[in-house]
């Protein structure tokens, strides 16, 4: 596996290859058409001046003069008059104009430009006193291209060791954070939750520290719930099973009488149904905590569903004396939710209303309709709640009921506030110490059949 370190080297000599490359090919280009033109006008130049002194010396200085100046110059040229050439200096013969060439120059005047390599050649014709010359002047521009390659040469270098070592700093500077992340993660994954990031600057790394650090502190939590998840569990399995497993050994013991034995046995049984209702809760809890637990929702009549609950637990109310009252509106109302869930819900509200309230109280439930919403009230005279429990009862396994003198397992109102979000509805509480509380559910009004039937007609 590469690592980013390599890749990003790899990107920035491809990248200055790459342009590099592209800019060689247009600074040639545009200097090979520019020195074109000075190598023009500096043979013309030439061309101009050996025709000058030409015109101006006499015939018997004409040839050293000519050679001093070809010397001088690095120019190497021909005078042809009459059919006689002279050459100065060291004349390329690839380059020299055949006579029928010669000729035509000569006749129209014009002007010829040729190169052989780095060899460029001007020629052109002039008169003096009716007799026509013709001269080519050669230069060999090799040095001048020397210089510019080398120049050329030299920056491309400069510029690949400069960009190089700044490469390598930004490319240490980019690398690093990661590098600090990866082994963090490590960590992380090995189990240790502590582990934090800090990092200065404001930009995408900061933004992924931060997500990491915010990954962690959720972790964290996560391992805490979970720790004490599993130590609630076993806490709520332990004291049934140590009530099952001493009075079993107490039953093995002959010398019990009947009433004893039909004693003992009915704690076990009690204690056995108190598992079964534990882990059936339990495993109601984890099928609603699922990602994709989906609600089998369906249209029913909300009232008829909460005169069914209050008959399922009248007997434990009869067996406490405590009286249940209904209010509701004449009006059925149809609700479009979950059935048997909505069922667990009022099940649970109410049995909690009966379970804590003392003998001879009073359970209200009370069905209301507002602009907005259906509430649906469970209000009991019972013992109430202090507001650090109000705060606490719908968390696994909470119970204010520290001495556990009532018979719970903390899970009940857990599995009634996740059915309650499943649906978008609301809860709240509202409840006093030895005065008595109220649960009540709020159901929107566009939850509900009833009135949106009721409204298009
Ligand atoms: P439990 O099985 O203990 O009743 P729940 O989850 O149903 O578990 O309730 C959690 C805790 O909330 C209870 O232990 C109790 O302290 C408190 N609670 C729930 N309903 C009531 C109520 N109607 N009156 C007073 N306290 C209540």
């Amino acid at each position: 596996m590469k690592s980013i370190y390599s890749k990003l080297i790899i990107g920035f000599l491809l990248t200055s290859l790459l342009s590099f490359s592209i800019c060689c090919f247009f600074t040639i280009r545009s200097y090979n058409h520019d020195s074109d033109q000075l190598a023009l006008e500096e043979l013309e130049h030439s061309s101009d001046h050996i025709a000058d002194l030409i015109k101006l010396i006499d015939d018997k200085d004409q040839d050293k003069i000519l050679a001093d100046y070809s010397e001088t110059s690095e120019m190497s040229f021909t005078v042809t008059c009459e059919g006689q050439t002279k050459s100065f200096g060291h004349v390329n013969k690839k380059l020299i104009l055949k006579d029928d060439e010669l000729k035509t120059l000569a006749t129209s005047k014009d002007k010829s430009l040729r190169s052989e390599g780095i060899i460029s050649q001007y020629a052109k014709a002039f008169k003096i006193d009716n007799q026509t010359y013709v001269i080519t002047v050669q230069k060999d521009f090799s040095a001048t291209k020397d210089i510019f390659m080398k120049s050329y040469t030299s920056a491309a270098i400069i510029f690949m060791m400069t960009g190089s070592i700044v490469f390598l700093i930004v490319a240490d500077i980019i690398v690093k954070p990661i590098s600090r992340l990866t082994k963090v993660t490590d960590e992380l994954a090995k189990g240790n939750y502590k582990v934090r990031v800090n990092y200065e600057g404001k930009d995408e790394i900061s933004s992924l520290y931060a997500s990491f650090n915010q990954m962690a502190v959720r972790l964290a939590k996560q391992e805490t719930i979970r720790q004490q998840f599993i130590s609630d569990v076993s806490h709520e399995f332990q004291t049934p099973l140590t009530a099952i497993s001493g009075f079993a050994t107490i039953l093995k013991n002959e010398n019990l009488t009947d009433e004893q034995r039909q004693k003992y046995a009915d704690i076990i049984l009690f204690n056995s149904n108190r598992l079964s209702h534990l882990s059936k809760n339990m495993l109601q809890l984890t099928l609603l905590d699922g990602e994709d637990t989906s609600l089998d929702k369906s249209e029913f009549p909300l009232i008829e569903q909460l005169n069914r609950v209050i008959e399922m637990e009248d007997n434990a109310a009869l067996s406490k004396d405590i009286e249940i009252e209904f209010i509701h509106p004449k009006k059925e109302f149809i609700i479009e939710a979950d059935e048997s869930r909505m069922e667990q819900v009022w099940i649970n509200l109410l049995s909690n209303a009966i379970k804590y309230t003392n003998e001879h109280g009073v359970v209200t439930v009370e069905v209301r309709r507002t602009a907005t919403e259906l509430q649906v009230r469970f209000e009991d005279t019972g013992v109430g709640m202090s507001q650090d429990a109000i705060s606490h009862i719908f968390e696994r396994f909470y119970r204010q009921d520290k001495s556990r003198t009532i018979e719970g397992n903390g899970l009940g109102l857990s599995i009634v506030k996740r059915i309650i979000d499943l649906h978008h509805y609301k809860i709240d509480v509202e409840s006093q110490e030895d005065v008595g509380s109220v649960f009540t559910v709020y159901i929107p009004y566009e939850m509900f059949t009833g009135l949106t039937k009721k409204k298009k007609d």
